[in-house]
């Protein structure tokens, strides 16, 4: 059996190999390393994917989620909503920029934000609601946007985990995540669905001056040249990275099709299984797994994830803290019980190995060796 991992990087590069190093090899050979032609054919090539105007390339996530609020031109003080069940980069793009992040709980099943939290937690000083698409599925984007109208509120979707997972719409209409809220957000870390060999990101929207005005907070808040209209960043997708992502985007769907067929070995493994929730389905829209997420009731997480590990499967507790605890993030603020769902999450939840290459081998050895430490 070949060896497991948690994302298995190794394997599939060596089935693109040969397409990679002819777009790398390019990008040596025009020496052009900083905002090369590639960039722009990446960037053509995404909006063509998402169906959406404006990509704009970034250095990564993060920065993508700074940018984007940057763009809303909020005053010291406004709040943004987000989900207490995330990375931290979310939040902390927030706080950095001098904001106030309000945290809220999550829906028990989807483990994204809770619309019932978000409306409790609005005030006349809330501004934006980050919802994060959690390990590949969507948040319910029209009640998002339904909030985001009656309250006047901008929404930023967190789409890092999420990248080619469709909406579904009320109206009937199919979006890619990311392209539905007033500005979508995204990564290319090289663990993601769309990752890099290094750091990457991207941002992106369908309003014309929102993209005007990220371009331009890309590039030192530059309009004309060595005229600077704001204060800016410097955060650039550089040529060798959207050389990778070029190629790597033309096997986005076939990629989501492979981690699908995984979850669905899984789920159908877990089904029966006295106290294990596979992950639930939300009708308005497809899960790309990102990861591979079981709730066991009264699990010893640390423990199964031992015992994985010492047989040489890798399993990661994705998030063992809720950001609400930490210290970073004005814990002392919040009232713990407000919280049940992602205190719940964060006892209960564990990973699985979830990448494009997993074989059924794999699969097997990976779900009997859940089921003997369970049975324990
Ligand atoms: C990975 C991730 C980010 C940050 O992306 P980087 O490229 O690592 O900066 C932001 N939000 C979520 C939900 C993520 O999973």
């Amino acid at each position: 059996m070949r060896q497991i991992q948690m994302v298995d990087l190794q394997t599939q590069y060596q089935n693109i190999k040969s397409e990679v190093k002819e777009e790398i090899d390019k990008v040596l050979d025009s020496s052009m390393y900083i905002n090369g032609p590639v960039v722009k054919e990446f960037q053509a090539n995404l909006e063509k994917y998402l169906g959406v105007k404006h990509v704009i390339p970034c250095a990564n996530g993060t920065d993508a989620l700074q940018i984007a609020i940057m763009a809303l031109d909020l005053k010291p003080g406004d709040e943004i909503i987000t989900s207490d069940f995330t990375f931290a980069a979310t939040v902390e793009v927030v706080k950095l920029l001098q904001l106030e992040a309000v945290l809220v709980d999550v829906e028990k099943d989807s483990y994204n934000i809770s619309l019932e939290a978000i409306k409790k937690a609005i005030t006349p000083k809330t501004k934006a609601i980050i919802p994060v698409h959690i390990f590949g599925q969507c948040a319910n984007m029209d009640a998002i946007m339904d909030l985001a109208k009656e309250y006047n509120l901008y929404v930023i979707e967190d789409t890092a985990q999420a990248i080619g997972a469709d909406y579904h719409s009320k109206d009937g209409s199919i979006k890619k995540a990311g392209t539905i809220g007033h500005i979508g957000t995204t990564s290319f870390f090289p663990s993601k669905n769309l990752g890099g060999y290094g750091d990457g990101g991207a941002i992106f929207t369908n309003d014309d001056e929102y993209a005007a005005t990220m371009r331009s907070i890309v590039n030192h808040g530059m309009g004309k040249r060595y005229y600077y209209d704001r204060v800016g960043v410097n955060s650039r997708l550089d040529s060798l990275q959207a050389a990778v992502l070029k190629v790597k985007l033309n096997y986005l769907d076939n990629y989501i099709a492979a981690r699908q067929k995984a979850a669905a070995y899984y789920d159908n493994f877990f089904a029966d299984m006295d106290g294990v929730q596979t992950p639930a389905r939300d009708s308005f829209s497809s899960h790309v797994f990102h990861q591979y997420t079981l709730i066991i009731d009264g699990l010893d997480q640390f423990g199964l994830q031992e015992e994985l590990n010492s047989k040489g499967i890798p399993a990661m507790i994705y998030y063992p803290l809720p950001l609400h605890t930490q210290k970073a993030y004005d814990a002392e603020k919040y009232n713990d019980a407000d919280f049940e769902v992602t205190n719940y999450l964060c006892k209960n939840v564990i990973s699985l190995p979830m990448h494009t290459e997993l074989d059924e081998e794999q699969l097997q050895f990976i779900c009997e060796s859940v089921k003997t430490f369970l049975q324990k």
